[in-house]
């Protein structure tokens, strides 16, 4: 191609382009492989090509592809919605809001808590908190929440807040502290911000299950959503779980906070709900936080023209039976450990990883300069570049990541691959990584 009118994200350099995809694969149109062990942005979660999906998303267009939401429903969205209620399992219902991208998620998901508590009368509890490394979306309601220095510091004068908890992070951990003898101080901190900030004021707190893109898959500790599910009743403040990436079978378990067994009052869902085939993501909250809204102005004070798309709902109602058809989350779980496992060998033969963490297929290997210090690479995010690009020209996409340094810097990668990969895919990525790091080395 002469020239190039579309904005890419490095403006200056060429991309290759992608002729089709087939399972974990991409092709460009020089016939390259690419294995997609990123699953795009934590996205592709059941592959390209799926047949049954094209031809679902083919019905679905062959009856209708756009109806507006504020006019008519539509059997695919009521569908969909119903076949997440019963996904989430709780003892109370849940509804859903549909949005097209994560951010809008997120940002649906404080106007939700903050009406919540206006339709009771309480006006004042309208703030919503969250912590630092943390990453919710790009939009300014959903980036002032995200504790992510890279993606906020050019924009700070418009966002309307700042994180004010610490991060569940037990490689660096914020008191310096370990598990279990820091009796989950990360967690009790929110306890401390809440009593300094006045509950009366706070109508949420949001936070990633195992955090993504800002810290590459960091799990916190076993008990911490437990003890902050407990802070946030004992408060009367809702539990926002951001679900964009760990929802819908990502890390093994159907919800990521499904490890915890913990039930959010509200959620947000992305990426994988319609696994990258249209854009499609979704709010949900329990029965208990829409009654007041129901009894109230009866009306959800947002939403978007393409909000509930028959066409995106229909595709995203094929990736959930596709899902469940083949197991999908059980073998996110078992394959997911195979990874890790896999991935943590190589912690004995290149000293500069760091850390290797994360569950099912949603696996973050950090890098350190020294693994002693835990000291990151001088230039930051330098080893990360050339890491995924060179990984890339070996045929091989894998996900960059922040840390959870509250600098802001360092280096990691998450490895994400569609929830279909076999063993042998593991193992051939695996290798890929490995050929990979000794030529960056
Ligand atoms: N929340 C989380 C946890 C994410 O990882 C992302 C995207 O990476 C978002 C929200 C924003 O989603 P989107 O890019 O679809 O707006």
């Amino acid at each position: 191609m002469e020239r190039s009118y579309v904005i890419k994200p490095l403006l200056n350099e060429a991309y290759p382009m992608i002729s089709h995809g087939k399972g974990i694969y991409l092709y460009d149109t020089d016939g390259k492989a690419y294995i997609d062990a990123s699953s795009g942005a934590v996205t592709a979660s059941i592959g390209h090509g799926i047949s049954e999906v094209i031809e679902a998303m083919n019905e679905q267009a062959n009856q209708v592809s756009f109806v507006y939401r504020s006019q008519f429903t539509s059997k695919a969205v009521e569908d969909l919605a119903f076949e997440l209620n019963k996904l989430i399992d709780a003892d109370e219902d849940y509804h859903t809001f549909f949005v097209n991208s994560g951010s809008e998620a997120t940002e649906t998901a404080m106007k939700i808590a903050i009406q919540h508590f206006q339709e009771k009368g309480q006006h004042q509890k309208n703030k919503v908190i969250s912590r630092w490394t943390s990453y919710h979306g790009i939009t300014l309601g959903a980036l002032s929440l995200s504790g992510h220095k890279k993606r906020r510091e050019r924009f700070v004068p418009l966002l309307h807040d700042y994180p004010v908890a610490p991060p569940p992070s037990c490689y660096r951990c914020p008191f310096n502290e370990s598990f279990p003898g820091c009796q989950l101080k990360c967690a009790d901190e929110l306890n401390v911000v809440i009593e300094k900030m006045g509950a009366e004021h706070i109508a949420a707190f949001i936070a990633e299950p195992i955090i993504g893109a800002a810290g590459g898959a960091i799990v916190p500790p076993r008990g911490y959503y437990e003890r902050i599910k407990e802070i946030c009743e004992k408060h009367e403040i809702l539990l926002i779980a951001d679900e964009v990436m760990t929802g819908l079978g990502r890390t093994g378990e159907a919800l990521g906070m499904d490890h915890w067994k913990v039930k959010p009052d509200i959620l947000a869902l992305g990426k994988g709900l319609s696994a990258g085939y249209t854009p499609l993501a979704a709010t949900m909250c329990s029965e208990s936080v829409l009654e007041p809204i129901k009894n109230g102005s009866n009306f959800i004070m947002s939403g978007h023209t393409f909000s509930a798309n028959p066409q995106s709902a229909a595709t995203a109602l094929a990736v959930l039976y596709y899902l469940k058809k083949h197991g999908l989350v059980q073998k996110s779980k078992t394959n997911g450990a195979y990874l890790k496992r896999q991935l943590k060998t190589l912690f004995n033969q290149f000293d500069f990883i760091g850390d290797v963490r994360g569950l099912g297929m949603m696996v973050g290997i950090e890098f350190v300069r020294n693994r002693a210090s835990k000291d990151p690479f001088p230039s930051p995010t330098f080893l990360t570049n050339k890491l995924v690009k060179k990984a890339q020209e070996n045929g091989l996409l894998i996900y960059p990541a922040s840390t959870a340094r509250p600098q802001g810097d360092g280096d990691a990668v998450i490895i994400a691959p569609p929830l279909i990969s076999t063993k042998e895919e593991v193992d051939q990525i695996v290798e890929l990584l490995k050929k990979t790091l000794k030529e960056i080395q």
